[in-house]
């Protein structure tokens, strides 16, 4: 099986499925897809993010405000934390610092960062973070907030080697989109290949990046095994191994989420 550690279900193009987010699930399935992570990016959407949750026993939901949704209500801690509570919500984020557009309100960011680092280490569960153009404000707000006591994954990792390892040593897994594939990534390859097993995670970010071949189109969590394949392709290894590997990695990181009810509903698909 092959886990979807980051994926935006709320915003798939579904055309290609009859506009039935099942459809996309169920393809995801066929191809041994058997769990999805949706991720929240603001609070306006968190109750199609947790109502996906609930109607599916394979997907798990995050709650939290992008770096980049600065539209969004701001939320208090007590906020996400209250979310948070939700059964099927696994995880904090999505958050963190994304200084590539350069001059947007910076502050911003930084405010909602670190509310969001509070949270996860109040409820303890793991942050998921958005990090790009961001490597000394990201790890030292993870350090100087976290103090030590949180975790989480550098999602849709895009940064150098230095800053996947500095984020390793604090307990943090990385996880590789589909930009893994793409022609000009050969720096993200080399972080790949440097990178123990154990401390990655594949993802889709769909809708968006989808892998080659599939460029041009609009991503879905099936293209995840895409991912799966470069990442083998890379390590040396079989797809199965990376599948078996990123698997337990992602239960031993988000352990609120429970693994055993997957099948069966792939099954009855
Ligand atoms: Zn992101
Ligand atoms: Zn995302």
């Amino acid at each position: 099986m092959l886990i979807d550690s980051h994926c935006h279900l709320d915003k798939l193009d579904l055309a290609a499925h009859g506009g039935d987010v099942n459809g996309a699930l169920q393809a995801a399935y066929a191809r041994q897809v058997s769990h999805v992570l949706c991720i929240g990016i603001n609070l306006e959407n968190m109750g199609d993010v947790i109502a996906l949750a609930e109607a599916h026993d394979p997907v798990f939901a995050s709650v939290g405000v992008h770096p980049l949704y600065q539209e969004s209500r701001e939320p208090t801690c007590d906020e996400l934390l209250a979310i948070a509570a939700h059964p099927k919500v696994v995880a904090i984020g999505e958050t963190g610092l994304d200084y590539f557009y350069g001059e947007g309100d910076l502050q911003w960011q930084k405010d909602r960062f670190i509310v969001h680092i509070e949270a996860a280490r109040e409820c303890q569960l793991p942050l998921i973070i958005h990090t790009r153009g961001a490597k000394e404000d990201t790890l030292g707000y993870l350090r100087a907030y976290g103090g030590g006591a949180v975790n989480g994954v550098l999602h849709c990792f895009t940064e150098d080697l230095d800053m996947a390892k500095q984020a390793v040593d604090m307990g943090f897994l990385i996880s590789i989109s589909g930009i893994v594939t793409f022609r000009n990534a050969s720096a993200l390859r080399d972080v790949v290949k440097a990178l123990p097993l154990d401390r990655l995670l594949v993802e889709t970010d769909a809708p968006w990046l989808a892998p080659v071949p599939h460029r041009g189109k609009k991503n879905e969590p099936q293209f995840v095994v895409e991912v799966a394949e470069k990442v083998a392709d890379l390590k040396g290894m079989t797809v199965a191994q990376v599948a078996q590997q990123t698997s337990a990695n992602f239960f031993g990181l988000f352990q609120k989420a429970q693994p055993g009810v997957a099948r069966s509903e792939a099954q009855n698909g």
